[in-house]
Parts: C-alpha cells; sequence; structure tokens
C-alpha cells in the first residue's frame, strides 16, 4: 500500500488526482491523508468527491473515505474498464478536471470509451473545455490514442449544468514525444464568451486584448453563448504555433471589469510570446502524467512550477520514471522523463 501525504508541496486537489489517475493504471492501492491540507477549505469537495468515484466505477475499486470534507481515503483497484461512463459533478465544480482523473486509465484500457461528463467547463482554476480540445488533447493524440471532446453546454460558476462528451480510442501503448521548439506562430486569436451578461463586456475584454497583442477585428470573436444554465464571462487567447497551440485564459468574475480579465490572459500570452518556449505553465504539469505513463519524452517549458514539482513527486511514488530538469540549454528548461 502506497502511503500519499495530501499536504505535501502544494497540497491542493492534484496530489489526490495524480494518486487516482496512476493508482488505476499501475494496479497499486494506495492511502492519502491530509487532502487538501493546503487550501482554506481541506478535505474532498464536491468535484474531487465526483473524481473519486468515477475513478472507483473505472478501477472497480475499494474505496473507504470517499465523503464531502473527508481528509483521508484509501483506494483499492481493481481491472480497468473500458465502455460508457457518466460522470456528473452535481456542482459548478470543474468536469475537466474529473476527466483528468480517468483519462490515463481509460487511455490504458483494454477497448474504447465514451465519457458524458457534467458540471463546470470553464472553471477558475481548472483547464477550461477550450484547453483540452486545442491545447492537452492534440498533444495526447500525438502520443497515440484518439481522443474527441464535444462541448455540448457550457457550464460556468456558480451555476454550473455544464456538459461534454468525450470518446476514448486507445493505443497499443503510449509513445513518448518530443516537443522542443514551437515552431512558426501561425495565428492568434481571442475569444471572448458571455452568457447571459452584456455583450459590451465580451467586446470590451476583446478591445483591450486586441490594443494590447496588435490583434486585427478578424482575429477577436465575441461569442454569445445562449445555452448555458447561468451567466458567465471568460476571455481565451489562443496561439497557434507550428507544433503546438497554447491557450492563455481570464475568467470573468464579479465586480471585476472586463479590462482587468483581459489584462490577466494578455500578461500570460505576452510572456509566453516572449520567451520562445513551447509549454507553457499549466500544460507543463498536465504532460507530466502521459509522458511517464509513455516512460520518456522531453519538452521545454519556463521554471517548473510548485504545482509541477508536486506533480512530479507523486508521480515517483507510483512509477519507476526519472524527471531530468536539464537548465544548460535556454530558453527555459527542458523536462525528459526516462525509465
Ligand atoms: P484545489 O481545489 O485543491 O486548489 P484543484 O483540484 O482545484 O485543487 P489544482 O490542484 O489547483 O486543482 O489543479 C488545477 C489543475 O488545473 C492543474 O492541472 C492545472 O494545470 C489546471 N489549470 C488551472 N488553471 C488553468 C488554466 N487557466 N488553463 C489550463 N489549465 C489550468
Amino acid at each position: 500500500m502506497i502511503t500519499i501525504d495530501g499536504s505535501q508541496g502544494e497540497g491542493g486537489g492534484q496530489v489526490l488526482r495524480s494518486s487516482l489517475a496512476l493508482s488505476l493504471v499501475t494496479g497499486q492501492p494506495f492511502t492519502i491523508t491530509n487532502i487538501r491540507a493546503g487550501r482554506k477549505k481541506p478535505g474532498l469537495m464536491r468535484q474531487h468527491l465526483t473524481a473519486v468515484t468515477a475513478a472507483a466505477e473505472v478501477g472497480q475499486a475499494k474505496v473507504t473515505g470517499a465523503s464531502l470534507r473527508s481528509t483521508e481515503l484509501t483506494f483499492e483497484p481493481g481491472e480497468i474498464q473500458s465502455g460508457e461512463y457518466h460522470f456528473a459533478v452535481g456542482t459548478a465544480g470543474s468536469a475537466t478536471l474529473v476527466l483528468q482523473t480517468v483519462l490515463p486509465a481509460l487511455l490504458c484500457a483494454p477497448g474504447p470509451s465514451a465519457l458524458r461528463l457534467e458540471g463546470g467547463t470553464h472553471n477558475q482554476w481548472a483547464p477550461p473545455f477550450d484547453f483540452l480540445v486545442k491545447t492537452f488533447l492534440p498533444l495526447v493524440n500525438r502520443m497515440g490514442p484518439t481522443v474527441n471532446a464535444t462541448l455540448v453546454r457550457p457550464g460556468f460558476y456558480p451555476v454550473g449544468g455544464g456538459e461534454f462528451h468525450v470518446s476514448i480510442t486507445p493505443a497499443n501503448a503510449l509513445q513518448p514525444i518530443e516537443l522542443l521548439e514551437r515552431g512558426q506562430t501561425k495565428r492568434v486569436t481571442a475569444t471572448a464568451k458571455v452568457a447571459h451578461l452584456p455583450r459590451n463586456i465580451a467586446e470590451r475584454e476583446l478591445r483591450a486584448i486586441g490594443g494590447k497583442l496588435g490583434l486585427t477585428d478578424d482575429d477577436l470573436v465575441v461569442e454569445e453563448v445562449k445555452d448555458s444554465r447561468g451567466p458567465g464571462n471568460i476571455v481565451m487567447i489562443e496561439i497557434e504555433c507550428e507544433h503546438v497551440t497554447e491557450l492563455f485564459t481570464g475568467f470573468g468574475e464579479r465586480q471585476v471589469p472586463a479590462e482587468t480579465v483581459a489584462a490577466k490572459a494578455t500578461q500570460q500570452a505576452r510572456r509566453y510570446l516572449s520567451k520562445g518556449v513551447p509549454v507553457g505553465e499549466y500544460l507543463t504539469d498536465q504532460l507530466l502524467i502521459p509522458l511517464a505513463l509513455a516512460g520518456g519524452g522531453a519538452f521545454r517549458t519556463l521554471e517548473l512550477s510548485r504545482h509541477a514539482q508536486t506533480n512530479i513527486e507523486v508521480i515517483k511514488a507510483f512509477l519507476d520514471v526519472g524527471f531530468e530538469i536539464d537548465r544548460t540549454s535556454p530558453p527555459g528548461c527542458v523536462v525528459r522523463v526516462s525509465r
């Protein structure tokens, strides 16, 4: 039985999700204590609990401690089952993070799967659905599997009610990838979504971004979302390069001016554009598990976040892989994974 201290490093939900994902793939049971001890409201929130029950279903696992606010959990996985699944967070909690928990196992499953996920699709502190489709899944697909995701309806905090579907056809084995250069920048675009809020918010965000990044009207898109259950706003800057597409997001919040939301996304995009690395901060921590499962591969990024470092420690508890951080050939550093 592997023991994981949930308070290690960043002490957030990632320690739990990565442990669940890797326990499923390796068949090794684990106990986690101090779940999310580093957060204001520690223990399992609805989103994390849904991730636990989803992982238990996919891996026919025996679980103790799976209740709201629980800070300790034991998870004993059985065989991974491919098939049809429906996971609903039940609040605006992130459904993309539920996918993050079960995807590695379903990439290694004996057959294809079809998932229906409900909850938040565009949440602060989680990958927005568009990040999955534009940035993360194309790289997973480059490793061999075929994963497609379709948005049925967006879900924003606080109402939630979003839905998306994911189809997964595993490959025999995940192949390592190397992502050391991003190549030519082909296009930079910005999209602002507003749901049940004035169109003017989106227009102000795009005007601010267009001005700072020198984008033309053709590169600025307003999407008025009609079918979401509640109000919401998000602005995303997509940087399409030859070898990777990165996506940087500003999340609309009450009392926060549109220009401030836009500035958050612009800052991240400018930093990325000026540094010449292919992989941004969030993609870095999300690529670690697929590469570890492939047993190899490398990518260039900026310095590793605490989040990424914590993820590396959790991965090493389950898999016999090495992570070399090579800082000798700037820009940034190269993360190399080896068995
Ligand atoms: P907690 O509630 O304990 O903070 P959590 O379960 O909400 O934890 P984190 O542990 O903070 O989540 O992990 C968040 C995950 O979402 C990470 O994989 C991170 O890369 C990803 N993420 C966060 N913000 C973005 C973003 N703007 N774009 C893409 N991915 C993001």
